[in-house]
């Protein structure tokens, strides 16, 4: 029987970063994959495939949209190889695992294919082609999760979708109907309707991206409005059928109202709850949550000693980064040394156009926690670089504390501002005042203008450009 220092269930960006980590480590490390392509959710159906196809569209929708106005001019129509997009998207994906299979490679980590199960604390069962046992000091669950639905809703994964399914259609929907104005459904909601379909949003709360800062929400409600998305905020889907290729949905408002939309395709994007159906956590004596969760610790040890659990099966935000964090600081612990995460520093991002960006505390918990602060905002349209380019939407906005002056969160939508919260983060793991991003020098013209005079509108209400 093989034996190891470490081994890993589940190879998406939690999984794998913990094993390449506890590799460098000098620890013997083993990683177990039900499926046989590396990368889990983030690779193989979710960050990756999404943003390519987030791309994608993109072009299409700026070479039917927006050439013209730069004085670029295609003779004919533009046309849309929807099947040529999908493949291309397939590409990147490969492309993608494959580099993971090199990383576990280079790193001599053992790779196993089949599904792991806990025979007990120390000994996993692994069911592939043909079954093998493996011994190991240390388990690092990181089983990711799976789409989450609504009880009623039979999802037929071809006319009643998630957003595995909503990545390799076949065609553009006619009507989409999307449930739920999260990350998922905002960011495939507008990849479809760049692409051509009509596109309608039903969400339960009375706002799009609920759990990130209120003045995002309104933003990008606003452009995707502009851009023909239909809303219906504040709607509590009742009941989802489909009839041949027809899907009707039904939901009431707040007065209780019903509405009916019919669609040719249904998104279901609700959320996701963390998966260990077939790890056999019961075996090892892991404590699994209600909701399904393994319970873990401030050191995401388990309820067993020597069982740590990282990534979307754990509480937290369901994010990539979040995974490979929690990952590193497993092996690291493992390894003996003392590392930390500021989970308040984690960034979220929604890649639509404009993207938007967010890290720290929102103005709404701010307000909750009763924390006195101050708020500079900083609009993209008074920026040369948004005029040379043409993307006008969005703000930087810099909430600081009133008396330190000390950043407590920065909230942005715009062009690139998913590479731009960077600069935040740093900021913030510095403890970096407002005044101290205002004094530094930004490039001119860049987007990261708009930050430091949101900054300089949170120090002294003095922005140079409006
Ligand atoms: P996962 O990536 O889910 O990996 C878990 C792996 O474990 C899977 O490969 C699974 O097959 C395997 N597994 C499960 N049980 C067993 C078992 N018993 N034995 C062996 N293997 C097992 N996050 C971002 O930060 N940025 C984004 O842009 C982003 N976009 C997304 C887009 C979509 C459409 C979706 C669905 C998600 C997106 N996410 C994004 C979220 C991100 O994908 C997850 O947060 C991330 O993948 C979680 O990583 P993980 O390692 O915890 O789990
Ligand atoms: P989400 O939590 O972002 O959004 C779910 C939305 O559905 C919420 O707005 C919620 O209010 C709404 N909702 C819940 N029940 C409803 C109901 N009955 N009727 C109508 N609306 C309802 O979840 P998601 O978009 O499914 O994404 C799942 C996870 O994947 C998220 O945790 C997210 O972090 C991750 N993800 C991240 C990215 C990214 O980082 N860019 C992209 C995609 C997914």
């Amino acid at each position: 029987m093989s034996k190891y220092d470490v081994a890993v269930i589940g190879s998406g960006p939690g999984g794998y970063v913990a094993a390449i980590r506890c590799a460098q480590l000098g620890l013997k490390t083993a990683i177990i994959e039900k499926y046989n392509v590396l990368g889990g959710t983030c690779l193989n159906v979710g960050c990756i495939p999404s943003k390519a196809l987030l791309d994608s569209s993109h072009h299409y929708e700026d070479a039917i949209k927006h050439f013209e106005e730069h004085g670029i001019e295609i003779p004919g129509d533009v046309k849309l190889n929807f099947k040529k997009m999908i493949a291309r998207k397939a590409a990147v994906v490969e492309q993608t695992t494959k580099g993971i299979d090199y990383l576990m490679d280079k790193n001599k980590i053992d790779v196993y294919t089949g599904t792991g199960a806990f025979k007990d604390a120390t000994h996993i069962v692994i069911s592939g082609e043909k079954e093998q046992t493996i011994e190991a000091k240390n388990t690092i669950i990181a089983t990711g999760s799976k789409p989450s639905s609504l009880p009623f809703i039979k999802l037929d994964k071809e006319r009643v979708i998630t957003s595995t399914e909503a990545l390799s259609l076949n065609e553009v929907p006619k009507h989409l109907v999307v449930i739920g104005g999260g990350v998922i459904g905002l960011e495939l909601g507008q990849v479809y309707r760049r692409l051509g379909a009509e596109v309608s949003v039903v969400e339960y709360m009375d706002r799009i991206i609920p759990t990130m800062d209120g003045g995002q929400s309104k933003e990008l409600l606003k452009v995707m409005k502009k851009q023909g998305v239909k809303f219906y905020l504040s709607h509590k889907v009742s009941a989802v059928s489909k009839k041949g290729k027809e899907v009707t949905i039904t939901a009431t408002d707040k007065k209780d109202e019903e509405v009916t939309l019919k669609g040719d395709y249904c998104l279901v994007s609700v959320g996701r709850k963390p998966f260990t159906d077939g790890l056999k956590a019961e075996n090892a004596g892991i404590k699994v949550t209600e909701r399904g969760m393994i319970d873990v610790n401030d050191q995401l040890q388990t309820n067993i000693k020597n069982i740590y659990a990282i990534g979307d099966v754990v509480r937290g935000a369901m994010l990539a980064h979040k995974a490979s964090e929690e990952g590193t600081l497993v092996a690291e612990i493992i390894a003996g040394q003392k590392p930390h995460i500021n989970y308040n520093l984690i960034p979220g991002v929604v890649y639509t156009w404009p993207e938007v960006a967010s890290v720290g505390k929102t103005e709404e918990q701010l307000k909750e926690a009763k924390v006195e602060y101050k708020s500079g905002q900083f609009p993209m349209r008074a920026l040369g670089r948004s005029r040379a380019s043409g993307d006008l939407d969005g703000f930087v906005k810099i909430l600081s504390d009133k008396k330190t002056d000390e950043v407590l969160g920065v909230h942005m939508v715009g062009a690139r501002v998913a590479d731009l919260i960077a600069e935040a983060v740093v900021a913030m793991e510095y403890r970096a005042s407002a005044e101290d991003i205002a004094r530094m020098s930004h490039a001119h013209p860049t987007y990261a203008e708009a930050v430091k005079e949101a900054a300089l509108a949170a120090t002294e209400n003095r922005p140079l450009h409006i």
